[in-house]
């Protein structure tokens, strides 16, 4: 306390909380299992909520049927067994005078917890009780434990902020606020690495307000002020990391000068077939659809990063069925017109498959020049690596992918391995983006650098299955360029989607299967989800397929698709199901990504609310990929509110843009940042959707000092960075 000298995050981060009053070893521990080890843990341990103890509700003014927030103290518990042998809690709660009750089934533990004395917050549905308030099982945050709280409470009266997690490691919310408020005593005036004029024109507090306004205000008028800083902070770190990031790359590394002119895209099917023209000109020319608009402004924005010096990083996102299959393949053609090797990398085998069978397709007549063998040319060479391909066809291929006598290849992580070597890889596409990580793609790059000559970077191409929202995409793939697919193929229809609930309902799901099987056409049934394991989930989905080929679908030809079985029967399936052998595909959601098989029209989801909304609108997305008009029936009743949220959402909306929106509302940015972000630069305070505006402030600013190589005039914030991010990472973005 005695410190003078304004602190440094880091140097809070080196006080350990077993140096404050009242922490001694069991709490010491007790807080490590939250992980709060140190003082900046703590202080950036936010508030879940506040109670304003300034401003008493009237308990006689609660609104029955509405819900509410009540502060109060026990005074009476009492604990007793109903006549059906339920356990029912029984307290009464007293604030200025009034009483609520409040009861709880099957919390036996309440009784325990609520004594009389205990300070809390219940917050519930309220009732009436022969004319006294009344709340059942509320959601309780107690403030004030019985006892062991040695926290000053001349402070109780004021606003009074509650903390997460504080049931679990047996801290109370009150307790950890003492924490707090010592830490923030003990760190005295912390240094702000933001100048007063930054600070001025974005309308921030100085951190060390921030940090008081957030965890003790005076009045609630100080907390957003307090947040909007706090935020801007994490923001400006994340987005100074990918600033860097993207800066570093751009330094280290030299791109393919890929050949690219731009009038080869402006060509139609049906155009004269000119055998001197490049790969990609030949290639639309021959192809059985003209691209979209959107298709055709996103390939010139790529040819662009492919000419150019620099290497492309760049995110290309588009709905469902937006078409971007074609957009990656004409990128691998421009790098192929270059003499180079492009590799195309998807999620899972049986997508490989399928690109590589497309791939195939689309490329047959293209010849590229190849000195190696007789007549100086030859056809277009793509090749399948994945774990499946094994043995002498597996060494096969890597030593014509060494060679040059392989000019694509498709595959799943196989390609990742140390064996996998490049005569000179010009571009890699990576398909379905949300199962690799930024790890895999710098794999990749390096690849094409080790192994070619000239030591150059290959262009990289990064499609995402669904798209994300804008926010999400500036925190998650900020260091990307971004292109986006914001038109369909012409002719697509809407995809008529149910929440089918009643049995005629269900019914005439099935009838639907029948009737579009009986026109040539066929149908997904996907499975329910099951948690507990892939083998579980196998199990139900045979069990699944003979129940429904034997009743609803009886006379069909029902096939059979899930993650336990060997890669050569699921493309077995796969032909089958194209071919038309198989007529109804019972699946689990091994299918989920990318699948296309354009006769299907119809698709059935069962127990639809335990998928995700992007993975429900991905399922979808399995039809409607032709002209005919294509159906998707959601089955089962939502047993959580979300659940309803997310089956409503979808039969509201085809849009994957306005989906994802919504999806991010309901999730939470926790599950996107996952996989990405590790340890400290999460964002612990910051919301996408509600904290857009000072994002984009923030990634201006991050943007701004980067590029105008300013950061050398922040040395504090540089050094707060390197807190946030690993050593490996730290050594890579700081070194000088
Ligand atoms: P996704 O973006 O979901 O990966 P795909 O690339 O698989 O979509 O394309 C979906 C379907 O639309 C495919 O059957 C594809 O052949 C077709 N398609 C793509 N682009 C066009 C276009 N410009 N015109 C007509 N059909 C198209
Ligand atoms: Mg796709």
């Amino acid at each position: 306390m005695s410190d003078t000298a304004p602190r440094r995050l880091r140097a809070l981060g080196e006080i350990p909380v077993s140096q404050l009053r009242h922490i001694g070893p069991k709490r010491t521990e007790a807080l490590a299992s939250l992980g709060l080890d140190t003082v900046l843990d703590l202080l950036t341990l936010y508030p879940r909520r506040y109670i304003d103890r300034t401003r008493r509700v009237d308990l006689s003014d609660l609104v029955v049927g509405e819900e509410a927030a009540v502060f109060g103290e026990v005074r009476l518990s009492s604990s007793r067994r109903t006549r059906q042998g339920k356990s029912l809690v029984d307290v009464s709660v007293v604030d200025g005078g009034e009483t609520l009750k409040v009861s709880f089934f099957n919390q036996p533990w309440r009784g325990a917890q609520l004594v009389p004395g205990v300070q809390a917050i219940f917050f519930g549905k309220v009732s009436d009780f022969r004319g006294t308030r009344q709340m059942t099982n509320p959601v309780v945050d107690v403030v004030v434990g019985a006892s062991g709280d040695e926290r000053d409470a001349s402070r109780v009266g004021g606003i009074v902020a509650l903390y997460p997690a504080s049931g679990k490691a047996g801290v109370t919310s009150w307790e950890m606020g003492g924490f707090i408020e010592e830490s923030l005593k003990r760190a005295g005036p912390l240094l702000d690495p933001l100048s007063e004029e930054l600070r001025r024109d974005h309308s921030l507090v100085d951190r060390t307000a921030a940090f008081w306004g957030i965890h003790l205000p005076t009045e609630m008028a100080d907390v957003s002020p307090a947040r909007r800083r706090l935020v801007f902070d994490e923001f400006l770190r994340l987005q100074l990391l990918l600033a860097l990031r993207r800066r570093r790359l751009e330094e280290s590394s030299s791109g393919v000068r890929h050949p690219f002119d731009e009038h080869d895209l402006d060509i139609s099917p049906g155009s004269l077939r000119d055998e001197g023209s490049s790969l990609v000109r030949q290639f639309l020319a021959a192809h059985r659809f003209a691209l979209t608009g959107a298709q055709r402004r996103v390939l010139h924005e790529i040819g662009r990063d492919m000419a150019s010096a620099l290497p492309m990083h760049r995110l290309l996102q588009g709905d469902v069925g937006s078409g971007k299959t074609v957009v990656a393949l004409a990128t691998l053609l421009m790098s192929i017109d270059g003499g180079r090797q492009g590799a195309f990398m998807a999620p899972t085998e049986v997508l490989a498959e399928q690109h590589a069978a497309a791939l195939r397709a689309d490329v047959t007549g293209l010849r590229v020049a190849d000195p190696a063998v007789l007549g100086g040319e030859r056809d277009v060479v793509v090749q399948l690596l994945t774990g499946r391909v094994k043995g002498k066809e597996r060494q096969a291929a890597l030593d014509a992918l060494a060679k040059g006598g392989i000019d694509i290849v498709v595959g799943t992580h196989a390609l990742l391995t140390d064996d996998v070597r490049f005569a000179s890889l010009g571009a890699v596409v990576i398909d379905e983006q949300h199962r690799f990580g930024v790890e895999q793609r710098a794999v990749l790059r390096d690849k094409g650098r080790a192994h070619s000559e000239e030591a150059l970077d290959p262009d990289l191409l990064v499609m995402t299955a669904t798209p994300i929202p804008r926010t999400a995409a500036m925190v998650v793939f900020g260091d990307l360029d971004r292109s986006v697919l914001d038109e369909m193929p012409a002719g697509r229809r809407t995809i008529a989607t149910s929440w089918s609930r009643a049995p005629l309902e269900v019914e005439a799901a099935w009838q639907r299967v029948r009737d579009e099987v009986a026109q040539g056409r066929r149908a997904y049934v996907i499975c329910p989800l099951v948690e507990e394991s892939e083998r579980v989930e196998a199990t139900s989905a045979v069990a699944e397929r003979t129940r429904l080929a034997t009743n609803e679908l009886r006379g069909l030809s029902v096939g059979l698709l899930h993650g336990q079985m060997k890669s050569l029967e699921k493309d077995e399936v796969m032909a089958q199901f194209r071919a038309g052998e198989i007529q109804v595909l019972v699946a689990t959601v091994v299918i989920e990504v990318g699948v296309d098989v354009a006769q299907a029209s119809v698709i059935v989801i069962e127990d639809a609310w335990r998928f995700g909304l992007a993975q429900l609108h991905q399922l979808r997305g399995r039809v409607g990929r032709g002209d005919v008009q294509s159906y998707c029936y959601l089955l089962g009743e939502a047993p959580s509110a979300d659940g309803v949220d997310r089956l409503e959402a979808l039969v509201n909306s085809n849009d994957g843009f306005a989906l994802a929106e919504i999806d991010l509302d309901l999730r939470g940015e926790g599950t996107l940042l996952g996989a990405r972000q590790r340890g400290r630069s999460d964002l612990r305070l910051a919301n996408l959707r509600r904290d857009e505006e000072i994002l984009n402030e923030a990634r201006v600013v991050a943007l701004e000092m980067v590029a105008r190589d300013a950061l050398s005039a922040h040395a504090e914030l540089m050094d707060e960075l390197r807190l946030f991010v690993d050593d490996e990472e730290a050594q890579y973005l700081f070194r000088s």
